[in-house]
């Protein structure tokens, strides 16, 4: 248990709270849309803006690292403890595209605050994330009179994230030697709700694929050929239907090869969340649940590995009827991965069950797009350990554990690094990311502030 006292924290908080959010408040001011070409030159702004701030701040290494796309930001602050951790902190400074018309109560750009919430476009995904990190960092000095972080702290602040981080990897491969960490922290995620503070332990990974099926040259009439060739469509359909038992598990051979499975304990700990089925099937838009056997919803979504058709399609589908064979059949799948699972022999896997189903005069092309790896931390790792221990102190209350059923760059970290991958994030469903009117809520945001504030204490007490 590190020696911060809390109360101090607090008060420094408290006491920079109104500068913090005007800082806040002039980023969110650029637009840095890394999706639009009108908006470069903001994206770059905005890195220019931010390596200023930690700069001001006391990073005494601040750089713009470029990339064929918008540039990242990167910090260093080292510690004066031999030994101290190093922790690298990951989070982006781009954001979606946001205008007036799209359904904004205000201008997306020229935030403000109403009921204490500070509304513009990056409030929650991803600025006011990354920037609890700044006044953090200050209270953690404040509170403790040292000079420097009691871990040696590295922050990476891509520019490209909201449009698929298409640099990321090969950046972080290229500057791995310079963002060498014992833990990563991603501060780009949420808490289950504003009362229900929860530290994200893990993503899954994705793999997905392209199967495209031939038959005759061409659309062939049904009466003169039908029941007498392959039809593609037919065949599809039968692959189709072989991904799943009746069980709900997948049932490609080997797919669930190295599962990392759910310890009890976790369990017990998913189901303490305030989960309410018909909301979320309400939220989903849906009207009944399906999946694995043996599994609750949450345990479906976070920790168990899926398959899913994305589309499918083949053959005539215009008004009337059309009496042909197709002459091909398409289907597009994902699999969602967890981890202990490959994505490389996963897609070695889905080929061979394929290749294995499709009868003679039937021609194929398997394709796979670059898959996502899955990232999780044990519970009991001592640094997930620390970042909940951390929370508790900010929020004065038991903090539960979820999973991200998505798939995200962090998992490039990881791999690239060799570190977990921890999330840290305030974040809560209704701030509205990606969407109209996107907030943070300030009382959270400054218990981000909190939460880091004691969290550097925390990990190099946990880590040493
Ligand atoms: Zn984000």
């Amino acid at each position: 248990m590190s020696d911060t006292p809390d109360s101090a924290v607090r008060t420094y908080t408290e006491q920079h709270r109104a500068a913090f959010l005007d800082d806040l408040a002039a980023w969110l001011r650029i637009p840095s849309v890394s999706a639009q070409p009108e908006h470069v030159g903001d994206v770059r702004r905005s890195a220019e803006w931010l390596s200023a701030k930690l700069a001001e701040t006391g990073f005494p290494v601040t750089e713009i690292w470029e990339t064929p796309g918008a540039p990242a930001v990167f910090a260093e602050w080292p510690s004066e403890d031999p030994g101290a951790p190093v922790v690298l902190v990951y989070g982006h400074h781009d954001v979606q595209p946001a205008a007036r018309e799209d359904g904004w109560s205000t201008d997306p750009f020229e935030p403000v605050i109403r009921d204490g919430r500070m509304y513009g476009r990056g409030a929650a995904d991803d600025k006011g994330q990354v920037f609890f990190h700044t006044l953090g960092v200050r209270a953690h000095l404040a509170a403790t009179g040292r000079t420097t972080p009691a871990v040696h702290l590295k922050l990476l602040i891509e520019g490209e994230e909201e449009s698929g981080s298409p640099h990321f990897r090969a950046l972080a491969e290229e500057r791995a030697a310079r963002l060498a960490a014992d833990v990563v922290i991603v501060s780009d995620t949420g808490m289950w709700d504003e009362n229900t503070p929860t530290v994200c332990t893990g993503m899954r990974g994705l793999a997905e694929c392209e199967i495209e099926l031939n038959g005759p040259d061409q659309d062939i009439h049904s009466g003169s050929f039908g029941g007498a060739v392959p039809n593609p469509a037919t065949v599809l359909a039968r692959l189709v239907a072989a991904l799943h038992d009746t069980e709900g598990r997948v049932a490609v051979p080997g797919f669930y090869d190295g599962v990392t499975e759910l310890t009890e304990a976790e369990r017990a700990l998913f189901a303490e969340l305030p989960f309410d089925e018909d909301t979320w099937l309400r939220t989903a838009g849906s009207y009944a649940t399906a999946g694995e056997a043996g599994y609750s919803t949450l345990e479906r979504v976070w920790a168990r590995p899926t398959a899913e058709v994305n589309g499918i399609g083949g053959g005539y589908q215009g008004a009337g009827s059309k009496t042909v064979i197709p002459s091909s059949a398409l289907v597009k799948l994902s699999f969602r991965l967890v981890a202990g699972q490959d994505p490389e022999r996963i897609q070695e896997a889905v080929r061979s069950w394929a290749e294995d189903r499709i009868p003679a005069g039937i021609r194929h092309r398997i394709t796979f797009s670059p898959a996502t790896r899955p990232c999780l931390t044990p519970l009991d790792h001592p640094a997930l350990q620390a970042v909940a221990r951390a929370m508790g102190r900010a929020f004065g209350t038991k903090i539960l554990f979820t999973r991200e059923g998505g798939s995200g760059p962090a998992a490039d970290l990881q791999d690239v690094l060799g570190a977990p991958v921890l999330f840290l994030g305030i974040s809560v469903p209704s701030d509205g990311w990606h969407g109209p009117d996107e907030k943070v809520e300030l009382g959270l945001l400054l218990k981000g502030v909190e939460t880091t504030a004691h969290l550097w204490g925390e990990l190099a007490d946990a880590l040493r």
